[in-house]
C-alpha cells in the first residue's frame, strides 16, 4: 500500500505515540488539580507549551491549546471580528481558496453583519500582496490568508502580506495547519499576529492543535467554563495529545531540512513523470509549494473513478480536501484559480509522506498513465474531444 494522502492526515510518528501512550499511564492527573499527581500533568502540560512555542519562535504564553485547526481558525477569526466590532470596524479580507473551516466562519460573521472580501487567486494558486493592500479599508478588522494551500500545496506570500497589515495596522491571521511541521516558520521574525496549528498533520495525533496569539492581543473563547488556558478555551486539557503534538513538532522541525529536501526530490520526480500524459495541468506554481504536494488535473476523466482505480491498485490518493470528497461540486480551491467545472472534476492530489521511496513514486506513475488511458477509453467526454466536436482547454 502506498499512502499519498498526508495532507488529510499523516500517521503519528513512533516518538508520538510513545509520548502520548506514557502520559496516558502515568500523567493522567487532571492539571487544575493542586495535589501531585495533578500538578504533574501541569508539567507536562506547560512544557509542551513552552517546546511548541519555542520551535516556532513564540512565546509559552502566546500558544492556546484547541482541538484542532478548525477551532484555532474558528477562534482567530471570531477574536478578530469581536475586536472589529468594538471598534466599528466590520470588514473581513481573505480569499476565495481557504479551507472550510475560515470561510464557512466569514460566511457566519457575514450574516452578524459584516462585509467580506475574498480576493481571488491568480492561475498559479498564488495570492497577490498589491490586492491584498488595495482591498484594505479604514473599517477592515483582519485579514486572514492561508500560509499554504491544502489541496494545491501553493505556498503564499505570507512575509508580504503580513508588513503591509503591519503597516496598515489590520490585525493578520494565517491557516498555517499544511505549513507547520513542513516550512520553517518564525513569528518572532513574521508579521503574523494569529496563526493556527494542527497535529496530525505533522505526524501528531487527531484532535488537538494550537492557536498561536501575539502577545497583547486578548482571545475570545468560543467554549465557556473553567479558567483553563488562562481562559481563552475552557475544559480539562487534553494533555496526552498535547504532550504528543509537542514531541511530534520536535521531531518535524528536526528532521525538516532532509525530509524537505527528499520530499522535493521525489515531488518533482512524480510532477515530471505525470506530466508526461497528455492533455494534463499541474495544478498551482511549480516552485512555490509545499515539498510533498503533488496535484493534477486529467482532461476528460473523473476525478472519484480515478481514485477508487487507484485504490484498487494500492494507491491512497485524493480528489482535493477530505472535507469535499464524496460530494459532487467540484473542488472550490481548482475553481478559485480558474479551472473550469469540466476539467476541474479530472483532478487528483497526491501528498507524499517523507519514507516514500523512489520506486513507489515510480509505481504511482505507471498507475496513474494506466488509469488514466483506461478511463479515457470509457469517456464520451473525452470521445467528443479526440472527435473534435469540443476543444481540449488542457
Ligand atoms: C486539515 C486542515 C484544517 C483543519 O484541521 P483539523 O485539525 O482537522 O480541524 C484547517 N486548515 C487546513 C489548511 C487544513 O489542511
Amino acid at each position: 500500500m502506498i499512502y499519498a494522502d498526508n495532507a488529510a492526515t499523516t500517521r503519528m510518528s513512533e516518538k508520538a505515540i510513545h509520548v502520548m501512550t506514557q502520559v496516558l499511564q502515568e500523567t493522567w492527573g487532571n492539571p487544575s488539580s493542586l495535589y501531585e499527581h495533578g500538578q504533574r500533568a501541569k508539567t507536562v502540560l506547560e512544557n509542551a507549551r513552552g517546546e511548541i512555542a519555542a520551535l516556532i519562535g513564540a512565546e509559552a504564553r502566546e500558544i492556546t491549546f484547541t482541538s484542532g485547526g478548525s477551532e484555532a481558525d474558528n477562534q482567530a477569526i471570531r477574536t478578530a471580528a469581536e475586536i472589529g466590532r468594538s471598534k466599528g470596524k466590520k470588514h473581513i479580507i481573505s480569499t476565495a481558496f481557504e479551507h472550510h473551516a475560515v470561510l464557512h466562519t466569514l460566511e457566519r460573521l457575514k450574516k452578524e453583519g459584516f462585509e467580506i472580501t475574498l480576493l481571488d487567486v491568480h492561475e498559479n494558486g498564488l495570492v497577490v500582496p498589491s490586492e491584498v493592500e488595495a482591498a484594505i479599508r479604514d473599517d477592515t478588522c483582519l485579514v486572514t490568508v492561508m500560509y499554504a494551500n491544502n489541496e494545491i500545496g501553493t505556498v503564499q506570500p505570507i512575509r508580504e502580506i503580513g508588513e503591509i497589515c503591519r503597516r496598515k495596522n489590520v490585525l493578520f491571521h494565517t491557516d498555517a495547519v499544511q505549513a507547520v511541521g513542513h516550512l520553517p516558520i518564525n513569528v518572532a521574525d513574521e508579521p503574523i499576529d494569529m496563526l493556527s496549528a494542527s497535529a496530525h498533520k505533522f505526524h501528531g495525533p487527531k484532535g488537538v492543535g494550537f492557536l498561536y496569539c501575539r502577545r497583547g492581543i486578548r482571545l475570545v473563547p468560543l467554549i465557556e467554563g473553567g479558567a483553563q488556558e488562562h481562559g481563552r478555551r475552557a475544559g480539562t486539557e487534553n494533555v496526552p495529545g498535547i504532550a504528543a503534538m509537542a514531541a511530534a513538532l520536535r521531531e518535524s522541525c528536526e528532521k525538516m531540512p532532509e525530509n524537505a529536501a527528499h520530499l522535493i526530490r521525489m515531488r518533482d520526480r512524480l510532477i515530471a513523470g505525470l506530466s508526461a500524459i497528455p492533455h494534463c495541468a499541474l495544478n498551482g506554481d511549480a516552485e512555490k509549494r509545499l515539498p510533498g504536494n503533488v496535484s493534477f488535473c486529467f482532461e476528460g476523466i473523473e476525478g472519484e473513478s480515478l481514485l477508487l482505480m487507484l485504490d484498487d491498485m494500492g494507491i491512497q490518493a485524493s480528489s482535493g480536501s477530505a472535507c469535499t470528497s464524496g460530494s459532487l461540486d467540484p473542488s472550490h480551491v481548482l475553481l478559485a484559480i480558474g479551472r473550469v467545472h469540466d476539467v476541474a472534476h479530472g483532478s487528483l492530489r497526491l501528498t507524499l509522506g517523507e519514507d516514500i521511496t523512489e520506486e513507489q513514486v515510480d509505481e504511482i506513475i505507471g498507475a496513474v498513465k494506466e488509469v488514466v488511458t483506461c478511463l479515457r477509453g470509457f469517456s464520451p467526454v473525452w470521445r467528443d474531444l479526440t472527435s473534435g466536436k469540443k476543444p481540449f482547454i488542457l
